[in-house]
């Protein structure tokens, strides 16, 4: 599950705001293990997270 979302910087034009790729914290909601700075608004954190070899 996603804990934080990165904030967008305040100065970016509308276009830059669409364009801009977030990043965000998840965490394994099986083991607790926390992942930062996974890519979040181009959607495949979940495919980041699943190829993620736990320890
Ligand atoms: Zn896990």
């Amino acid at each position: 599950m996603v804990i934080a979302i990165e904030e967008l910087p305040g100065n970016l034009s509308p276009k830059q705001k669409i364009n801009y790729n977030r990043v965000c914290d998840v965490e394994c909601q099986k083991c607790g293990e926390v992942y930062y700075s996974q890519p979040y608004d181009d959607g495949d954190f979940l495919n980041l997270v699943k190829t993620t070899k736990e320890t």
